[in-house]
């Protein structure tokens, strides 16, 4: 047995669970090879992909890389936002979407 073998036969059920979903995060975007925020995207991606989500991104590498206009990496909802209100914007994302749910105009997930 190889090493990267005996290294996957002792993660986790759920992270060998997380490993062979796809996830809603794209390959093909602009950043380094082998930076963690995409790799930690991707990861973050595939363990909520069983929800609707949407995404805010402010600013920064992960928002420059993942968007060059006319590609994304995003197969979800994604907000763009200046660098100091991305969780101010999320949090009326959220007032959002607990009224649609409230007025009966969106089914819980
Ligand atoms: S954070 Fe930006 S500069 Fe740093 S490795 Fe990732 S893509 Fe490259």
């Amino acid at each position: 047995m190889s090493e990267t073998t005996a290294q996957l036969a002792e993660l986790s059920p759920e992270t060998k669970l997380m490993c062979e979903r796809p996830g809603t995060f794209s390959g093909g975007h602009r950043m380094c090879a082998g930076c963690p925020t995409g790799i930690f995207t991707k990861m973050l991606t595939r363990v909520s992909d069983e929800y609707e989500i949407v995404a805010g991104n402010a600013t920064g590498c992960l928002e420059v890389a993942s968007s060059i206009f006319p590609y994304t990496s995003w197969q979800i909802p994604w907000i763009h936002t200046a660098f100091e209100n991305a969780s101010a914007m999320m949090s009326g994302v959220e007032a959002c979407y607990k009224s649609l749910v409230r007025q009966g105009r969106l089914q819980r997930s």
